[in-house]
């Protein structure tokens, strides 16, 4: 029986520790919200309301699914006008 110890840090995140994270978009949650993860170690952070970049916690990661939500289906329905405006304007042309 093999009684392995965990590593206390993974290779990733000792890189990340000297030189910094190198985090990439991984979902754009709103025009001004993002969601990144670093391509070393894999840590997750968000925008915030305040405009800075925090750690992504389950909270941030539950409030960030629902303004996903909210804001597409606010923008299906600025489309869904849009749509509307410019059917109602080609057949009053007609
Ligand atoms: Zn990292």
């Amino acid at each position: 029986m093999e009684n392995k110890k965990p590593l206390l840090f993974s290779p990733g995140a000792w890189i990340c520790a000297i030189i910094g994270h190198r985090f990439e978009v991984s979902q754009n949650i709103t025009q001004h919200i993002r969601e990144y993860r670093c391509s070393c170690c894999g840590e997750e952070r968000t925008d915030t309301a305040q405009g800075f970049m925090e750690k992504l916690t389950p909270k941030f990661r539950e409030t960030n699914e629902f303004l996903s939500n909210y804001y597409k289906r606010r923008c299906s329905r600025k489309m869904f006008k849009k749509a509307e405006i410019s059917n109602n304007i080609l057949s009053e042309a007609s």
